[in-house]
């Protein structure tokens, strides 16, 4: 429900907005009463939320997204309800869910493949306590699995001694370019504008506004929210420790290999895991989870070296050993690490009408839907007490 100070909020920007009807083109129009800096997985969801609040808005990229510089291509990203990153995520994942959908049936573009997912590993492994632990008490479908059973169920699939396996079958595969389309094309239809190839230089808070700079000209708003995946870390003008770290993966041809192939996560001696997922057109995308190199992200090698190729066809062959021994496309994207692995969702605490969205950690493509609602949501004045665990106050 619209709050008092969120209706104040709207009926001011709206009298800025008067007098500029008829100058409304993109090329014209300087004022906006929100911009979104950086239209990735989060940005391009915050530009349709925050176009449905009724409130004139820009995207801006440097960028055309999707594009394959940042941390959104590759063809697929695991949603799930098992967070074992906290139970707190559990209702989160749920608005998640209910977001991606209700893009589709905004859009008619299909963006949430089911395909789900299998967890194998020691039962005391944080992957299996952890997806349990999301599960209790919240009538998430998901059973576990002793090895006999597991090996019938997914014969592709090496199931060791000694493990156990935790099946969500709700869990499934997000297509990361078309969700992104999908967020601008339901943005544009709702009146935003959106500007590709044209960069943020700067940006300043003056008085109650911002003002952007850019290589044409000065953009003023009354909320700029950025959300500049691994570029976030020296435009932010905040203290956090973001660290961007740099992964690699391997594409399978699994047209031989017998199905229907689920998302997997299993343990990893040089990582926090070793995931699977399918993708469209019986692929398979196969990879480390962390464990990855670190540096500036203009800086790291976009070429998969051959060490780094054979430690994953290791695991491959381990673990899947019917999938073909060598990978039809190896490719490099970028995680943006905070140091506990939760995001940050939160107004600027020295720019007032700035809100940040930053500190993916590899885990932040399922969240979009719900992280675009929550920008949203701080840009108009919206309490959201449920963002309490992102705030960088814990950095303190
Ligand atoms: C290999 C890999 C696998 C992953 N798997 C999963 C998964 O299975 N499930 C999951 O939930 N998450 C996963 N993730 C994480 C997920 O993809 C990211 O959390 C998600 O993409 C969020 O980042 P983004 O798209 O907003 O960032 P980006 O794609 O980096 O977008 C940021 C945008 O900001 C723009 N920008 C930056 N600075 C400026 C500026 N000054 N001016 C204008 N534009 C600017 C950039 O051009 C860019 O387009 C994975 C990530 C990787 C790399």
């Amino acid at each position: 429900m619209e709050s008092m100070k969120q209706r104040t909020v709207l009926e001011i920007w709206s009298s800025r907005n008067a007098g500029m009807e008829g100058t409304d083109s993109v090329n014209a129009r300087k004022h906006y009463n929100a911009i979104v800096v950086g239209l990735g997985a989060w940005g391009s969801a915050a530009l349709a939320h925050a176009a449905g609040r009724g409130l004139t808005v820009l995207g801006l990229d440097q960028f055309t997204p999707p594009h394959t510089r940042g941390s959104h291509h590759g063809n697929g990203r695991v949603i799930r309800m098992a967070s074992p990153e906290g139970a707190f995520y559990t209702p989160i994942m749920r608005r998640a869910y209910e977001l991606w959908h209700q893009l589709e049936a905004d859009t008619g573009i299909q963006v949430l493949t089911t395909v789900g997912g299998v967890y194998a590993a020691p039962s005391d492994d944080e992957m299996i306590w952890g997806a349990l632990d999301s599960y209790r008490g919240n009538d998430i479908a998901h059973e576990v699995l002793d090895v006999t059973a597991a090996r019938t169920r997914f014969p592709w699939l090496h199931v060791k001694d000694g493990e156990t396996v935790v099946h969500e079958p709700g869990t499934g595969r997000l297509h990361p370019e078309r969700a992104i389309v999908a967020h601008q094309q339901l943005a544009r239809s709702r009146g935003a504008d959106i500007r590709s190839s044209l960069g943020m230089l700067d940006w300043k808070q003056i008085d109650d506004r911002v003002e952007i700079t850019t290589s044409e000209g000065v953009y003023t708003t009354d909320r700029l929210i950025m959300t500049l995946g691994s570029w976030a870390p020296h435009q932010l003008r905040l203290d956090l420790p973001l660290v961007v770290e740099r992964q690699y993966f391997g594409v399978y041809d699994v047209r031989d290999v017998p199905g229907p192939l689920t998302m997997i996560s299993l343990p990893s001696a040089d990582a926090e895991a070793f995931y699977g997922l399918p993708e469209e057109g019986r692929t398979f995308k196969v990879a480390l989870h962390h464990g990855g190199i670190t540096g500036a992200t203009e800086e790291l090698p976009t070429v998969v070296t051959d060490e780094e190729k054979q430690t994953l066809r290791g695991y491959v062959a381990d673990r899947l050993p019917q999938f073909p021994s060598e990978p039809l496309q190896w490719t490099t994207c970028k995680y943006t690490n905070t140091p506990d692995r939760h995001f940050v969702l939160t107004r600027h605490p020295d720019a007032p009408s700035v809100i940040v969205g930053a500190g993916c950690s590899g885990r932040g493509f399922k969240f979009a839907s719900f992280i675009g609602e929550a920008l949203a949501d701080l840009a108009t004045n919206i309490e959201r007490p449920d963002l309490e665990h992102f705030s960088p106050q814990r950095f303190a």
